[in-house]
């Protein structure tokens, strides 16, 4: 069936990305349903258009205009597969916003996001890095996902192995980038709460509340305070949250960098010790300092905000510095966790 989906010329982006950088798109469109994300694909291909897949821009630094045809999925829906007396199995369509799910999931009695509340951007986008935070990941949660071939409208089932995720990484990031859209992730949540408060401050966060035996919900509560407080808001300072990915060292590398420094933060775990970037940003003399709009936020060193009308060029130079002065005095290479456009 014939839909007609809207192509915008010359479109602004400013709004469209976290870092609030001003680029434009020659082409943007926003399809609301299958027939008409294959009808825009089917075009861009016609049409030979690079094509850049837009979630909620919370994890990107567009480096300029982009010349070919930006795709906002804006798939929307949840539906419920099944349930038992333990589990649900839930069906997200890829364009639903991450943290309205989360809400929404924990108001039904579905558990098992409470650590994951308030992360920016889609459902659909959310497979692509494995996101992440305070111990749980979406690969702890997810079951499968459906995603739209590029080059020929189909759509392919993806089981949890298939999409190959790992630390803030999957097959969506390395083999299959650029090639699939991800229209629908499917969750296997917990009707009983498995609290995981452990990690970071959650634990005493819950204790400034006063809560001793917390419900799942006030888990949400206390990543969200902590977060609130830690983190800069999109809406008025522009970031793309941490900017770099805790590089994990051999055990030998570590046990050298801690003789030198001994108060380093570093988490052991299977591969090796995972260092915590944001301490050797620290450390390295570039916590709250800027060079021009762009700098590091002063409560989280790892988080590069826009201070005002910050080009993507200006916020590769910071990291380059960055990166620079990390190398030099720990003799680590740091990694952008964004995607650079
Ligand atoms: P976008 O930025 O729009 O896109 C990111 C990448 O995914 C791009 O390459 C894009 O092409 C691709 N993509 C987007 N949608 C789709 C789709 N449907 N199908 C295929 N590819 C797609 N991340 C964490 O892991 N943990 C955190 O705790 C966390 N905290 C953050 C806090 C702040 C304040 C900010 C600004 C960011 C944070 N992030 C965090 C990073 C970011 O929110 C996540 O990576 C998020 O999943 C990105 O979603 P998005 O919709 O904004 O994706
Ligand atoms: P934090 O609590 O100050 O901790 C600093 C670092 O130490 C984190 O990066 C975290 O690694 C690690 N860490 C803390 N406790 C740990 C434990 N028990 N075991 C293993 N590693 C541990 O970090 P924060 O900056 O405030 O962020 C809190 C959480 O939100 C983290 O999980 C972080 O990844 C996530 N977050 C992610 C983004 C993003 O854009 N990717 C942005 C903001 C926050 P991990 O990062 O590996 O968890």
């Amino acid at each position: 069936m014939a839909v007609d989906v809207v192509f915008a010329e010359n479109a602004a982006l400013q709004t469209l990305n976290t870092f609030g950088i001003a680029a434009n798109a020659r082409y943007l469109a926003q399809p609301e349903t299958l027939d008409a994300l294959r009808e825009v694909l089917q075009r861009a291909r016609l049409e030979s258009l690079p094509l850049l897949v837009l979630g909620g821009g919370s994890n990107i630094v567009l480096s300029g205009d982009f010349p070919g045809l930006v795709v906002r999925p804006c798939l929307r829906g949840i539906r419920l597969l099944g349930e038992t007396d333990a589990q649900v199995q839930v069906a997200v369509a890829g364009g639903e916003v991450w943290h309205e799910f989360v809400i929404h999931s924990l108001k039904q009695g579905w558990f098992g996001l409470e650590n994951l509340s308030l992360i920016p951007g889609t459902v659909g986008a959310a497979p692509v890095q494995n996101i992440g935070a305070y111990g749980v990941e979406l690969q702890d949660v997810m079951e499968s996902l459906l995603a739209m071939d590029i080059a020929t409208g189909e759509l392919h089932e993806f089981s949890r192995e298939a999409c190959r995720f790992a630390y803030r990484d999957s097959v969506f990031k390395q083999e299959l980038r650029d090639r699939y859209i991800i229209v629908e992730v499917r969750f296997c949540l917990s009707r009983k709460p498995a609290l995981k408060t452990a990690y970071g401050d959650i634990r005493q966060e819950l204790q400034a509340m006063g809560v001793e035996q917390p419900a799942p919900w006030q888990v949400s509560e206390a990543v969200i305070a902590i977060r609130r407080r830690k983190l800069p808001d999109p809406a008025l300072i522009g970031n793309a949250g941490s900017f770099f990915k805790n590089p994990v060292v051999p055990v030998s590398q570590f046990e050298s960098l801690r003789q030198h420094f001994p108060g380093i933060v570093a988490y052991t775990q299977a591969d090796g010790v995972k260092l915590a970037a944001g301490w050797l940003i620290d450390q390295a003399g570039w916590k709250g300092r800027r060079i021009g709009p762009v700098g590091t936020y002063d409560k989280q060193a790892l988080v590069l905000v826009n201070h005002g009308g910050a080009s993507g060029a200006d916020v590769l130079e910071v990291a380059a510095a960055i990166q620079h002065d990390v190398a030099e005095r720990f003799g680590v290479q740091l990694d952008m966790e964004p995607r650079v456009y």
